[in-house]
């Protein structure tokens, strides 16, 4: 039998784990559960990333883990141990499916508009990096990192998804007008992608634009693949159109560990009450069984489940306030008793169960390290980022001092407005400026340069960061300031 590992949670965590897995094994679900150590409670007994070495061991082993929500514990320097199992296990892809539930009211089915949305959310990169610094002591720096081969995976699997789903149309949100090198990055992925899936519509959309059309057209959309950020805000509006995220089952891909978890947190405010839905936790439950190919009980569990939700069967949080709510055992046990019952909305065909094959891990290569890009690469400047509280013009005086016979100082910017040469007096100012100095005649410099011109400067100036300007032949690393 196939062996998972199975993190309960904390809060109402182990109440809707417990009454998902009462159904899996009245279902006789051919798996073997172990249940690991993981979340606050293993924080609080001093292991620092939230779970038990024995608990990684496993997981790694099984290759699967089905997880309650777990909680963050409060307080500076502690990070989430969900991001931290998305991120050490490099499960690059979150999924979330939208789909209309008959007993689930929403504004769009009240209207008779279905929805079936997926929603594609890069799962490592972005901010989540958590790399932040106080550049100054007014000043903060979130490094967003976007790249080339975490682009690639997580777009690629999109494509592959939707061929499976049988989708007609896919998706790319971004927001590549304003951030052209990151999710410019992004978007040129995506179109390269493409073209290997000429079956499928491609297409793109900026993503404020993207909420106003789902919320007034959802059912124009399939799948949609965003970065991190936009992601996690897109799905969480898609939960909306469907009834909320107790509706929303969740699975973070990886090519050799996959997580399955509610979308929802640990619920505090109603743990230990057994009142808690588990509803999107049970889906999740479903997409893991679809995931490892064990069909038969993934449709027969989901077929009870829409059979219950369209019989106006109901938790607390939802559906007729004038019928009583059942508490989350009765609502597992009633799924239970509805077992072999067909849904008159959407049932999911009896599949065969296909045989799962997990890769094996290559822990000493990282093709994702190789890359062909970077040849013809030129040092042509540097942006240094100097904390400073006075005026442009003086600073530009102070830095053309130091500029040397290697640099020209091109101009200086102030939360990416530029401010000299040229700008407008009514620009506010914080005390961190960026000064762009380039290569004189666009001579190619070096690091040693560099490190020359930070000396000089830092006679006069406390440099927060610098970052260097490369090119590679016409193309530009770097973006030009607002009103270069
Ligand atoms: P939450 O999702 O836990 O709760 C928001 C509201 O929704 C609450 O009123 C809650 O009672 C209700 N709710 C949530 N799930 C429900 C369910 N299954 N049935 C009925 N009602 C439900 O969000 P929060 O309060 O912002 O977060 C609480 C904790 O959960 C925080 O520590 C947060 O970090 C953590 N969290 C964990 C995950 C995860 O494990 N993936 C996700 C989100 C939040």
């Amino acid at each position: 039998m196939r062996k998972i590992a199975v993190a309960k949670g904390d809060g109402i965590g182990p109440e809707i784990m417990d009454a998902t897995l009462k159904i899996f094994n009245a279902a006789n679900v051919a798996l073997d559960y172990q249940i690991v150590e993981m979340g606050k409670w293993v924080f609080d007994k001093g292991f620092s990333n939230g779970m038990t070495p024995l608990a990684q061991q496993t997981i790694e082993q099984t290759g699967i883990l089905f997880k309650g929500p777990m909680e963050t514990p409060k307080g500076k320097g502690v990070k989430s141990v969900n991001v931290t199992a998305r991120k050490t296990w490099n499960t690059y892809a979150n999924k979330r499916t939208f789909q209309t539930l008959h007993g689930v009211d929403s504004v769009f089915s009240k209207a008779g508009i279905p929805i079936d949305i997926t929603i594609v959310r890069e799962n490592i990169e972005d901010t989540y990096g958590g790399v932040e610094h106080m550049l100054t002591h007014d000043v903060a720096l979130s490094r967003r990192f976007i790249t080339r081969p975490g682009s690639m995976q997580v777009i690629r699997y999109a494509f592959e998804m939707a061929k499976k789903k049988g989708a007609k149309r896919i998706t790319c949100g971004h927001k590549a007008n304003i951030m052209k090198i990151t999710d410019g990055l992004f978007l040129d992925v995506f179109y390269e992608v493409a073209k290997e899936y000429p079956e499928l519509n491609a297409d793109d959309v900026i993503v404020d634009d993207l909420c106003m059309k789902l919320v007034t057209k959802p059912n124009l959309f399939d799948v949609v693949v965003l970065t991190n950020l936009q992601g996690d805000i897109v799905s969480d509006l898609c939960a909306g159109l469907v009834g909320g995220l107790g509706f929303a089952p969740s699975a973070n891909i990886g090519d050799h560990i996959s997580i399955f978890e509610a979308v929802h947190g640990t619920a505090p405010d109603i743990a230990g009450k057994n009142i808690a839905n588990p509803t999107s936790l049970l889906l999740s439950g479903v997409g893991m069984l679809q995931h490892i190919g064990l069909m038969e009980s993934a449709s027969l569990i989901e077929n009870a489940l829409l059979y219950t939700l369209e019989s106006g069967v109901h938790t607390g949080d939802f559906g007729d306030k004038t019928t009583p709510a059942l508490n989350t055992t009765e609502f597992a046990d009633t799924i239970i008793a509805n077992f072999g019952k067909q849904p008159k909305h959407n049932p999911k065909a009896y599949l065969n169960d296909v045989p799962f094959s997990c890769s094996v891990l290559h822990l000493d290569k990282n093709p994702m390290l190789e890359t062909t890009e970077n040849t013809g690469e030129k040092i042509v400047g540097v942006d240094m980022f100097i904390e400073s509280n006075v005026q442009p013009e003086e600073l530009a005086k102070k830095c053309l001092r130091h500029a040397g016979v290697k640099f020209k100082l091109v101009n200086i910017s102030n939360r990416g407005t530029q401010v000299w040469p040229t700008g407008s007096r009514y620009t506010n100012l914080v005390n961190q400026y960026n000064a762009r100095f380039e290569s004189i005649d666009d001579t190619a410099l070096n690091q040693q340069d560099i490190i020359g011109l930070y000396v000089n400067l830092s006679g006069d100036f406390k440099i927060c960061s610098l970052e260097l300007l490369n090119s590679w032949g016409d193309k530009k690393s770097y973006s030009l300031a607002q009103g270069q």
